[in-house]
C-alpha cells in the first residue's frame, strides 16, 4: 500500500500529462461508446444466472482476445481476468465488473429484450440482467480496449477482473468476489489497489455518486434457537415460555442502534425477519427460532452490534430461564471506501466527469461483494447514472424488478470514468 504516494499525488504535479489523458480518453470512449452499447444489448440478451455465465465469458474472454489480451478463463468457476502491461514501469491497479444476471422476467419491450431461461433452485425460471451488470460487463471490455491502445504510454499494470456470481452463488456452491480472492485473483501480479462501479437506474446518467468510508454495508446475518420447556397454554407456570422469550428478545435488540451505537456516525440496523415457533393456541412450544439480519457501516459499530446481540440475547433467556444459541449465516464486509484513496482520486471523476455532476452520496444498508477485494487492498466503489436525461429518475423502475431499464446513454460516464480512475492511479504511484 502507498497512502503517502496517493496523498502526495493529489498535488498532480504532471498536471499536463494528465490533461493529456482526459483529451484522449474522451476522445477513445466516444469513438467506441457505440461499440460498448452493442456488446451490452449482447450480454442483456444473453443473460445467464450465477455461477453459469458461460456463454457470457466466453464471450468477454472472445472481445479481449480481439483486443490484444490474454485472459484467463474459469476463475472462480466462470470469472475472467486479463492483464495488460503498460510500457512503463509502475504499480498494478485492478478494474472490476460484475457478469451475473438474475432470476426475473423482463417486461420492458426492447429490441434487446432477454428471453433467457436458467435454473435456480431446481426450478426453470427467466433470466434478466436486473441489476445492470451487463452494464459493468461492457463498460469494462471497453475501457480494456482504450487502455490497450494507449498501453505504451501507461506506467503499470492493469487487471480486469470479470466477477461471477455477485448475486450471490446457487445454494451450497462457493462463488463471488470471495472465492475469487480465495483463488488468488489480487495476487500476481498483486494489486495495490481496485476500483468499481455500479449502474444506477435511479440516478440520471452522466451523473457519478460516490463517498468515502463505508458506502454499503456489511451483512451479518444470524438464527437465534431458543429452548423452553413444553406445557398446556392453560398452566404456562408449569414450563418455560420461549415465545414471551423471543419478543422479549425483538425489543429488548432494538436498544442495540437506539442506545449502544454512536448514531452520528454511520447507520446501522438489526432486523429480525422471521419467527417460527409454535402450532396451536393452547400449548406453549418447546422450541423456536428467529431469522434475522444486522447492517453495519463501520467496523468497529459491527462489532459492538455482535457484542450487545450475545449479551441481550444470552441474558434476556437467561431471565427466562430458556436457552439460547446464536448462530452466523451469511456475512459481507463493509464495501468501505479507503479514505486516502477516495481523497485522491475524487478530482479525476471530477474532471473527468465535470464537477457538478459528482455528488457525495448517502451510505446505503444493502450490501455488495465487492468488499471482499475491498478488505484485501484499498478500493473505491461509486455509482453511475442510468436513467434517460430529461427523466425523472425517482419513478424510474428499481433493480432486480421485471421493469428494469438502463438507458444506453449511460455507458459513456462509466467507459471514462473507469479509464482515468486507472490511468491517474497509475501516474500518481509511479
Ligand atoms: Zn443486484
Ligand atoms: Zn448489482
Amino acid at each position: 500500500m502507498k497512502k503517502t504516494a496517493i496523498i502526495a499525488a493529489v498535488i498532480f504535479s504532471s498536471n499536463l500529462i494528465a490533461q493529456n489523458f482526459d483529451a484522449l480518453i474522451e476522445q477513445k470512449a466516444l469513438n467506441y461508446e457505440s461499440n460498448v452499447i452493442e456488446l451490452r444489448h449482447w450480454f442483456h440478451q444473453n443473460a445467464e444466472l450465477s455461477n453459469r455465465e458461460y456463454k457470457t465469458a466466453e464471450k468477454i474472454a472472445y472481445i479481449l482476445t480481439e483486443i490484444g489480451l490474454s485472459p484467463q478463463t474459469k476463475v472462480a468457476k466462470t470469472g475472467v481476468v486479463a492483464v495488460l502491461k503498460g510500457g512503463k514501469p509502475g504499480p498494478v491497479v485492478a478494474l472490476r465488473a460484475d457478469i451475473d444476471g438474475l432470476p426475473v422476467k423482463e417486461r420492458a419491450n426492447l429490441p434487446w429484450k432477454s428471453n433467457m431461461t436458467g435454473e435456480y433452485n431446481g426450478e426453470k425460471v427467466p433470466v434478466m440482467h436486473a441489476c445492470g451488470h451487463d452494464t459493468h460487463t461492457a463498460i469494462l471490455l471497453g475501457v480494456a480496449k482504450i487502455l490497450y491502445e494507449i498501453r505504451e504510454e501507461i506506467p503499470g499494470t492493469i487487471k480486469f477482473i470479470f466477477q461471477p456470481a455477485e448475486e450471490g452463488a446457487p445454494a451450497g456452491e462457493e462463488g463471488g468476489a470471495e472465492l475469487m480472492v480465495k483463488e488468488g485473483v489480487l495476487k500476481n501480479p498483486d494489486v495495490e489497489a481496485i476500483f468499481g462501479l455500479h449502474i444506477w437506474s435511479q440516478i440520471n446518467a452522466g451523473e457519478v455518486f460516490v463517498r468515502p468510508k463505508g458506502i454499503m454495508a456489511a451483512v451479518n446475518e444470524f438464527r437465534i434457537d431458543l429452548e423452553g420447556t413444553q406445557t398446556h397454554g392453560s398452566t404456562p407456570w408449569t414450563g418455560i415460555d420461549p415465545i414471551v422469550t423471543a419478543s422479549q428478545i425483538v425489543n429488548n435488540i432494538q436498544t442495540i442502534v437506539s442506545r449502544s451505537l454512536p448514531l452520528t456516525e454511520a447507520a446501522a440496523v438489526v432486523t429480525i425477519g422471521s419467527i417460527h415457533g409454535g402450532v396451536r393456541s393452547n400449548i406453549i412450544p418447546e422450541s423456536l427460532y428467529m431469522l434475522g439480519t444486522i447492517r453495519t457501516l463501520d467496523e468497529s459499530m459491527k462489532q459492538t452490534v455482535l457484542k450487545r446481540l450475545e449479551e441481550i440475547v444470552h441474558n434476556t433467556a437467561k431471565s427466562n430461564n430458556a436457552k439460547a444459541k446464536i448462530t452466523y449465516q451469511v456475512s459481507y464486509p463493509i464495501t468501505y471506501n479507503d479514505p486516502e484513496l477516495y481523497k485522491a482520486m475524487l478530482p479525476s471523476l471530477k474532471r473527468i466527469n465535470g464537477e457538478d455532476n459528482v455528488h457525495l452520496m448517502t451510505a446505503i444498508t444493502g450490501a455488495e461483494d465487492f468488499s471482499f477485494f475491498q478488505k484485501e487492498v484499498p478500493g473505491m466503489y461509486f455509482f453511475i447514472g442510468g436513467a434517460k436525461k430529461g427523466t425523472d429518475p425517482k419513478i424510474a423502475a428499481p433493480h432486480h424488478t421485471p421493469d428494469f431499464y438502463v438507458d444506453d446513454s449511460a455507458m459513456l460516464t462509466g467507459i471514462k470514468s473507469m479509464s482515468i480512475l486507472a490511468i491517474d492511479y497509475l501516474l500518481a504511484n509511479q
